[in-house]
């Protein structure tokens, strides 16, 4: 017997979902042992609803047209499916702007003012100079930010953005790699499902200048690496809204073309079983997931903020303190869920036309994270898991921290660079 239903209609009924989300678009998963490249036969027919296979087992649905499902009964007690949620949406993890004023206090604190003419403590800084003496980065590291796309014309990033060299010297309207992308140079947009488009908010271009501008070529600022490869896959929309649907795809690409770190300033939404899912398995493919805790004030151990909440161990959840070492009043924080914290209030970086701006919020703080286990990367080469114990048991201990972060510290890069290898 075959039963239709509508997901919208079971939706409704059966959740009360309270989040943001793209309007009659769900995402389903299906249960490990179910099949989906057996679709048309069972145990799900194709529609014109079933849009987009987005992994093995999970699809997005057009939650306002039908699909067919064999034998379908209520979610709790359906035997096909894991689980359905809404295609969620995220937000950017950043405060208000601050005019532009100041320098890189986060790389080094002399007791410099910020923005608003705080004086910092000489020292509270990711000592970024000690790690210089050692490393400096690799161009073989490539970091993925997950974010707004990237301005890859500005002038401190366009030697370190990641090039797809087959893409680059093929042809144009051809999948030169064979990766299901066509023309997929720096990265890709997968809030567009087009190549890489303009960076209009800046903050994924802000993160990017953190992790990488170019050092020592006496333009601009110098990023923690002087040398990498930064890979842009943009699934934030012009209004600053990225879809889940969208950020599945681009943890997707990250692990199909072998990145082994990527940088994700964003947050919102409730527990998404489906997320976890695919970040679990980029975990398991290497790939090292840094998040931002989110601009809540909040005690996450209580107050969950997702993705960064996610009881994953390829997991590093970024907390923002202040030049003078304490919590930002809107980061938030937690003893078991925030793992360490790094500079994130009134961070100079690049964004779009060749320019320099201040920015405020865990979205800043979470590339200085991602920038120091990229530089460590290009010394050793580490597990996921050894990389992350590394950043976090090297951290600086902060007197403030201590019973609000895990580690209880700020990334250090000396520290983690010097550190010697346990065998
Ligand atoms: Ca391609």
């Amino acid at each position: 017997m075959r039963i239709f239903f509508s997901f919208a209609a079971l939706l409704i009924s059966n959740l009360g979902w309270s989040y943001q989300a793209v309007p009659g678009e769900y995402l389903v998963q299906l249960k490990p042992q179910i099949k989906l490249f057996s679709l048309g036969q069972t145990p799900i027919e194709k529609t014109k609803s079933l849009s987009k296979l987005l992994q093995a087992n999970v699809i997005k649905v057009i939650g306002e047209d039908i699909v067919l499902i064999k034998g379908a009964k209520p979610l709790s007690q359906n035997q096909l499916i894991q689980t359905i949620e809404p295609n969620y949406l995220y937000r950017l993890n950043m405060e208000p702007n601050d005019p532009l004023y100041g320098d890189s206090w986060g790389l080094s604190n002399h007791g410099q003012v910020d923005s608003k003419g705080i004086a910092g403590h000489h020292g509270v800084d990711i000592n970024v100079q000690a790690a210089w003496n050692i490393t400096t980065g690799s161009e073989k590291i490539i970091v993925a930010v997950i974010d707004s796309g990237i301005d890859f014309t500005h002038q401190d990033l366009k030697e370190n953005a990641w090039v797809n060299l087959p893409e680059a010297n093929g042809k144009p309207g051809l999948d030169d790699d064979g990766n299901g992308y066509i023309d997929d140079i720096n990265g890709w947009d997968f809030a567009l499902n087009t190549p890489l488009q303009k960076d209009i908010s800046g903050h994924g271009t802000h993160c990017a200048g953190t992790i990488g501008a170019k050092g020592n070529d006496g333009i601009g600022i110098a990023g923690i690496n002087w040398n990498i490869q930064i890979m842009s896959l943009k699934f934030f929309d012009d209004e600053g809204y990225g879809s889940q649907a969208a950020a599945i795809e681009a943890i997707r690409y990250a692990m199909k073309m072998k990145v082994r770190i990527t940088s994700n300033s964003w947050g919102g939404g409730p527990y998404s079983e489906i997320l976890q899912s695919v970040i679990k398995e980029a975990g398991d493919a290497e790939v090292l997931f840094v998040a931002s805790a989110g601009n809540d004030g909040e005690n996450s151990d209580q107050n969950p903020h997702y993705p960064s909440s996610y009881p994953l161990s390829n997991i590093i959840s970024v907390g923002a303190i202040t030049n003078q070492g304490s919590l930002t009043k809107y980061s938030n924080y937690g003893a078991k869920s925030v793992h360490i914290t790094a500079p994130g209030k009134g961070i100079l970086s690049t964004i779009p036309g060749n320019e320099y701006e201040i920015k405020s919020g865990t979205s800043m703080a979470t590339p200085f994270v991602a920038g120091v286990a990229a530089l460590v990367l290009s010394k050793e080469n580490l597990s996921v898991q050894e990389l992350k114990s590394r950043l976090l048991s090297t951290a600086t201990p902060l007197p403030e921290l201590q019973g609000k972060i895990l580690s209880g510290g700020l990334v250090n890069a000396g520290r983690a660079i010097s550190e010697v290898p346990k065998f």
